[in-house]
């Protein structure tokens, strides 16, 4: 995370506290849900995933598990990227 972006989202946990951002992120994370459910406005679904990707930012800030969630990621796209290419095996046969 760049340095600018971690300093507006450090003063947003120190203005607002750690639980209520954490409830915020359930707050936008249920307006992405719903923005994809309709999925009638290509507008509101990137302003939400955008909200969303903020918000998981400030909870690795919060839970200060970045590197954890890094890892996680790299994990998840290893075996994601195994299934695609199994895939590919199969349909290539
Ligand atoms: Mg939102």
């Amino acid at each position: 995370m760049d340095k600018v972006r971690e300093k507006i989202l450090r003063g947003a946990i120190e203005k607002y506290g750690k639980e209520p951002q954490r409830d915020k992120a359930i707050e936008e994370l249920s307006e992405l849900i719903r923005a994809l459910a309709r999925c009638d406005d290509a507008e509101n679904v990137a302003e939400e995933m955008a909200d969303v990707r903020i918000m998981l930012d400030q909870l690795e800030l919060i839970f200060g598990n970045a590197q954890k969630v890094a890892r996680w990621e790299v994990k998840k796209l290893r075996r994601l990227d195994q299934r695609v290419h199994a895939a590919d095996v199969i349909d290539g046969e």
